[in-house]
């Protein structure tokens, strides 16, 4: 391709319309027109060997426009003379075959060219003859004349080319070697571009390497789609310097079309793709909420939901993640898993009471006072270190005091308590109950990566109750346990500590909330059960249960007008006298509170309301009003059980039934309706009697967390092997009890004269038997050691126990009787009973300062400090063998 090339001096001319052929340059034509037939065919098709030929750019005008058309070559770079030919008219060459008349330029100069390719083919049916050519461009040339040969044109041409000597001298011209790598980093950048596109450019890489740069200039330049006056401007430029320039322009205007062609494509395809894509799925979308049937809109949900969080008055850093979160939640889809708990997420921040807290208003302790007076009876002490509490509160409100803890048996009134502390504050009241939590997250929530996770009990119940500053009641605190699911006491230590609880965090939550302003009570039934930790930020107050007086005043004054109220009644309408709530308390309840007590009161009213209702009807249809016993009633009194309901409260207004039956009767409950509501009495004063009616039973007493208990031991020997058998649900240490008691029993078998002297054992062929009735409640302690002994001793002895005599306390191997615990419950449990005597351990003396005065009033309390002193006391007739004992 670079090498020289021998130019003829004259050359057949091919006109090129309004085209330029270049150096380098390949071209395909088909020649039709009898001209340019005859010059391939003369010029290439006849010559043996290769020949060449002109191809001359020519531009035609049409007719009308000539005038104004100059010829090209004008003001050129060379300065060369350009060929102002006449203008001449020339056949078309054009397809159509048309002849038209045309006005056209010879350009004065033009490229040499070879055929690279011919082919003959003839056109059926005129039988004309066509060439196809494909024709490579070599080197420019000038012309210096045209003349006509036949139909087509020759010209006398002289190369404008430099020779070989020439190029290399020019070469050295620092300018073009500048300009050379100018034009050869652009076309490098074109290379690259046009790679990223197409695989076939490799080639071009090469041609880049091999082919001198003048020539490189015009094979781009020909590949471009540049206009006719810019291709003859290259044409024209015969200076290298020139060219180069020209080519370099070229390119660098090429790279830059490519350039923003491909920017707008991207940006193009990007924004259609994109758009598209959100067409789709939003059409998806419709699809699935239309097929699901939820058509609610979701967006309008989430700006409810941003308006109620504006409004929620949270923390600013709080405000910041709840922000955070919610943007997540915009960017979800209702479907996605993940945005429910989320949306369920902030909307406990939205409703939890960031800021809002009940009014607080000035503590007037004397109201205070009379709420507690009008809500309990008796409580003395209790009230007035609840009046204490406030009193401390008013003066100093950010006082941060010890947590009351009220313990005592159930029923007598913790709860109740509690709530009357928050109406003599004008709180709100939340009770949690603690009992049988053993999972942390119970307090403290789940953390939210767990399925199902929600917040612990203490932040769900301030969303309940939508205040910051609520008493809340930790109920039955000592009721908690601990599993490998964690410690929730240790949580409690978190939430009761006043330094640590202005940022107790919820895992659920995940962000701190300020529990400073919540007035915390507690309540159990039980201290022991309490871990020291959590015991250590309370203050203890004890509530021991009732004496039947005051279980009586409790009835008459606050339980029977909240019973009667509850169920529509009225004292107008019935009345229960105090002696049937005495035989309620005696005969029917049998327990430290007043719970049971109030249930058998609301059993009475129901089956009063019943009759009452049953009158109203009556009235109303036939006026004749007589006192009558219900038939309902009857019915239900036939059947004699106490029936167990709910509290029902009736949807009339209790005072017209009032009205209606005031003007008929009041209906006085009597022994005879006692029994027919609540069956025949369950205990009396008859069953401990009854009970050790034999020798080998004696009365123990014990502490649950029901408050006292009375607990019969029994005991009974069989013929056997010598074996111990314990039975009623023991624990390990009762059961070392019974083997302590029997062991001693067995030690001073003789001095007790139970078995004749030197003979030791008293088990021979003999096993012993020991049963603790109420066999299904698990027990436990150490305080039946001397029933455990009085019963063996009894039943060994052959003697009865005492039935008006109950006892308590734990014995040594060696006979003397330890102090235990609970004996303020034991002694009214015994009081419950009927028991007039009990015997205890000396060293209790000091507890006995807690037990009600008027219940020791009519009890004889029998100090022991030997297991030989219960034996003289329990036994009926005494303990004879006493004075013979030795330990
Ligand atoms: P606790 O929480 O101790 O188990 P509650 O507070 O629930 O017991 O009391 C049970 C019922 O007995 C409540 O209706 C309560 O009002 C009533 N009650 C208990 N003690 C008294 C009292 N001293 N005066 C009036 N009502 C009482």
């Amino acid at each position: 391709m670079a090498e020289p090339v021998d130019l003829p001096s004259r050359l057949g001319i091919l006109p090129f319309r309004n085209k330029v052929l270049l150096p380098g340059a390949i071209i395909r034509i088909r020649c039709t027109s009898p001209s340019s037939v005859m010059l391939v065919e003369q010029e290439l098709w006849q010559k043996e060997e290769k020949g060449l030929i002109g191809v001359l750019p020519v531009r035609d005008t049409e007719a009308a426009a000539v005038g104004s058309m100059l010829s090209p070559g004008v003001g050129n770079d060379s300065g060369e003379r350009s060929l102002k030919g006449p203008a001449d008219v020339l056949d078309s060459q054009k397809q159509d075959g048309k002849n038209q008349q045309k006005l056209i330029h010879w350009h004065n100069r033009g490229v040499a060219a070879r055929a690279l390719h011919l082919s003959r083919g003839v056109e059926k049916p005129s039988g004309r003859v066509t060439y196809i050519v494909v024709l490579e461009g070599l080197c420019r040339f000038s012309v210096q004349e045209l003349s006509a040969r036949g139909t087509y044109r020759m010209a006398r041409v002289s190369r404008l080319d430099m020779t070989k000597a020439e190029l290399e001298q020019a070469e050295q011209d620092p300018d073009l070697i500048l300009l050379s790598r100018q034009f050869k980093a652009s076309a490098m950048e074109l290379i690259s571009i046009l790679e990223q596109k197409q695989k076939t450019v490799g080639r071009t890489k090469v041609l880049l390497e091999s082919v001198p740069v003048h020539r490189l200039a015009d094979i781009f330049v020909a590949s471009f789609e540049i206009s006719f006056e810019e291709q003859l401007s290259m044409l024209d430029s015969v200076d290298l310097k020139v060219r180069l320039s020209k080519a370099t322009e070229l390119v660098d205007r090429h790279l830059q079309s490519i350039r923003v062609a491909e920017k707008i494509t991207q940006k193009v395809e990007g924004q259609l793709s994109k758009s598209q894509k959100e067409f789709l799925l939003r059409q998806q979308m419709r699809a699935i909420k239309e097929e699901l049937g939820d058509n609610d809109d979701d967006e309008d949900d989430i700006a409810s939901l941003e308006r109620k969080m504006q409004s929620a008055g949270m923390p600013p850093n709080i405000w910041k993640h709840a922000q955070r979160e919610l943007r997540r939640l915009r960017k979800m889809q209702p479907q996605q898993p993940g945005y429910s708990s989320s949306r369920v997420y902030l909307e406990l921040l939205a409703d939890l009471p960031w800021q809002k807290g009940s009014e607080e208003r000035e503590i007037d302790l004397r109201t205070a006072k009379e709420r507690l007076d009008c809500d309990h009876y008796g409580l003395v002490k209790v009230k007035q270190r609840i009046i204490e509490y406030l009193a401390v509160w008013k003066l100093k409100p950010d006082a941060r005091g010890p947590v009351l803890c009220f313990v005592g048996p159930p029923g007598v009134g913790k709860t109740s308590l509690a709530s009357s502390i928050a109406a003599a504050l004008n709180r709100k009241f939340v009770r949690i109950s603690l009992g049988g939590v053993k999972d942390e997250a119970d307090i403290r929530g789940h953390r939210r990566t767990y399925v199902g996770s929600m917040p612990g009990r203490l932040i769900d119940g301030l969303k309940r109750v939508a205040v910051n500053n609520p008493v809340i009641l930790l109920d039955e605190i000592d009721k908690t346990g601990s599993d490998v699911r964690g410690d929730p006491a240790s949580a409690l230590l978190e939430v009761l500590d006043p330094e640590q609880n202005k940022t107790f965090n919820d895992h659920y939550l995940n962000v701190p909330f300020d529990l400073s302003k919540v007035i915390f009570v507690a309540t159990a039934n039980r201290v022991q059960p309490v871990p020291p930790a959590l015991l250590d930020r309370m203050e203890v107050i004890e509530l021991p249960g009732y004496t039947p007086e005051e279980k009586l005043k409790i009835a008459m004054k606050h339980l029977i007008p909240r019973v009667l109220d509850q169920h529509g009644l009225s004292s107008e309408s019935l009345q229960i006298p105090e002696v049937i709530v005495k035989i309620i308390i005696q005969r029917y309840t049998r327990e430290a509170g007043v719970r049971n007590l109030e249930r058998k009161l609301a059993a009475l009213a129901r089956a009063a309301a019943v009759k009452v209702a049953e009158q109203d009807c009556m009235v109303q249809l036939s006026k004749d009003v007589h006192p009558m016993t219900s038939s309902l009633l009857d019915e239900r009194l036939a059947g004699g059980a106490e029936v167990e309901m709910e509290v029902i409260p009736l949807g009339v207004n209790g005072q017209e039934i009032s009205n209606t039956f005031s003007s008929t009767s009041v209906l006085v409950v009597d022994e005879a309706m006692l029994e027919k509501v609540l069956g025949p009495p369950r205990f009396d004063d008859r069953e401990a009697a009854e009970r050790v009616a034999t020798p080998g039973v004696s009365v123990g007493l014990v502490w649950t967390s029901f408050g006292g208990e009375v607990q019969f031991v029994e005991a009974t020997a069989m013929a056997g092997k010598g074996d111990l058998h314990l039975t009623g649900q023991l624990g390990d240490v009762i059961k070392e009890s019974a083997q302590i008691a029997l062991t001693w029993v067995r030690a001073r078998a003789a001095d007790l004269k139970l078995s004749a002297a030197g003979e030791i054992s008293l088990l021979e062929n003999r096993d012993i038997h020991i049963h603790f009735p109420a066999g299904a409640v698990p027990k436990d302690g150490p305080s039946a050691g001397v029933t455990l002994v009085t019963s063996l001793v009894s039943l060994f002895g052959q003697r009865k126990v005492r039935a008006d005599t109950a006892m308590t306390g734990e014995m040594t191997l060696r006979g003397l009787v330890l102090p235990v615990g609970g004996i303020k419950d034991k002694v009214l449990a015994a009081h419950r009973y009927g028991i007039k005597r009990v015997i205890l351990p000396e060293r209790n003396l000091k507890d006995l300062a807690e037990v009600p005065s008027a219940i020791l009033a009519g009890m004889e309390i029998l100090l022991v400090k030997r297991i030989d002193d219960v034996l003289e006391q329990a036994l009926e007739g005494g303990c004879p063998w006493r004075q013979h004992s030795k330990l």
